[in-house]
């Protein structure tokens, strides 16, 4: 097969963490027989540096003619202090937008190897967590109408959803709740919010065609608990923009490390996908050969299963990471309180020995 991949460095770590994700791609070319052809796109404070602009239009057409992108992270406080309009950030929903990916999905995943590194006890998550998150990502009070009074004592944001754009996220959470436990979890606001009242007759409606999936509801205040208190109720959860944007946060840290988890936005399969980790630019690290790559290879993984409908290749880069913690390799992150012995073990590693440990294992 050959393919064009959009690569976003972005700022911070993002261009570390890129490339180790390319030398696992390029391995997984080699052994599997495929051509990728990357292509470059600035975007983020790379981007306001270089063009005045966080996303110029030039470079969202390059992901629009890729088949995918893979985008590792913006911002920093370099940027900070710009008007919201030109901040680094803005690219992410510009990207977004423009590539009309609206739904994005973020597996939380505990890898039963990093178990330690997980917050919970171990009476709560048992023999591991697997959360699958599908979050609506180009709609709600994200991008609903907005504005400040003139006197600036005044400012308001519009949570607003239409049908189609609540069923084509519920159709997705029955999809692959179909795929894994079938059990599809709405979250909403709905004894307070209209909009969240339309999500549950949109789901209601919806279910018809997937009567053996087992269909709840819980509000968003109470979902945020039981994600702690018991999260192994949860395989599926389909909810709105801002809803999601804060519960897949809060599975990332149950999960234990941010470093390891990846994130896929998708469309309706006709442009390309946006495969991303779920981290930020960490400009504290930045530089120092620190970054754990992995969420950005897994993230690769998702690109090559669900664009490309690779899933022999995308399970040999799961498999190769899986193989690599097993073996005790860790970067400083997911070594948590172990950190002393992987250490004396000689198996604390940077950015480049993790993605080249990626590799070696993936030819094994
Ligand atoms: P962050 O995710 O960048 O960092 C949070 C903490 O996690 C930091 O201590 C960092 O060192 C650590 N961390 C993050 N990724 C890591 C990795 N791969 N390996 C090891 N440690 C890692 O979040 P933040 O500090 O709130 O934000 C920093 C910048 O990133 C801000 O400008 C923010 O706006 C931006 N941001 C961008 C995205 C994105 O591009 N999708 C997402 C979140 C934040």
């Amino acid at each position: 097969m050959e393919k064009t991949i959009a690569l976003i460095p972005g700022d911070g770590i993002g261009p570390d963490v890129v490339a180790e994700a390319v030398n696992v791609l390029d391995a997984v070319a080699k052994k599997f027989g495929h051509k990728w052809n990357y292509t470059n796109v600035v975007a983020g404070g790379a981007a306001i540096d270089k063009f005045g602009k966080p996303l110029p239009e030039e470079q969202l057409e390059i992901c629009l003619k890729s088949d995918a992108a893979l985008l590792g992270a913006v911002g920093g406080p370099k940027w900070d202090n710009l008007a919201s309009e030109l901040r680094p950030e803005k690219a992410l929903l510009g990207l977004r937008g423009g590539m009309k990916v609206f739904a994005n999905l973020r597996p939380a995943v505990m890898w039963k190897q990093l178990k330690d590194a997980c917050p919970l006890k171990d009476e709560i998550v048992g023999d591991g967590l697997d959360i699958l998150i599908v979050r609506e990502l180009t709609g709600g009070i994200y991008f609903g109408e907005r504005g400040t009074s003139a006197d600036g004592n005044t400012a308001w944001d519009t949570e607003k959803y239409t049908r189609p754009e609540i069923e084509r996220i519920v159709r997705m959470g029955f999809e692959y709740a179909m795929s894994r436990q079938k059990r599809l979890c709405v979250v909403d606001k709905a004894n307070i919010l209209n909009s969240s009242q339309l999500w549950r007759r949109v789901a209601e409606d919806v279910k018809k065609d997937y009567p053996e999936v087992a269909l709840s509801y819980l509000y968003i205040d109470n979902a945020s608990m039981q994600l702690v208190r018991n999260p192994r109720q949860f395989d599926v959860i389909a909810t709105s923009n801002m809803f999601g944007d804060i519960m897949s946060d809060e599975a990332s840290q149950i999960t234990g490390s941010i470093g390891m988890l990846a994130s896929a936005s998708i469309g309706d399969g006709t442009g390309p996908g946006l495969y991303e980790p779920i981290h930020g630019s960490a400009p504290d690290i930045a530089g120092k050969d620190l970054a754990n790559p992995l969420a950005t290879i897994l993230s690769a993984a998702m690109l090559l299963r669900y664009s490309f409908k690779l899933e022999d290749e995308a399970k040999a880069i799961e498999n190769a990471v899986s193989a690599v913690l097993d073996d005790g390799w860790r970067t400083g992150d997911i070594a948590g309180s172990h950190i002393d012995e992987v250490k004396a073990a000689g198996k604390l590693v940077g950015t480049k020995k993790m993605g080249q440990l990626v590799v070696e294992y993936l030819n094994k």
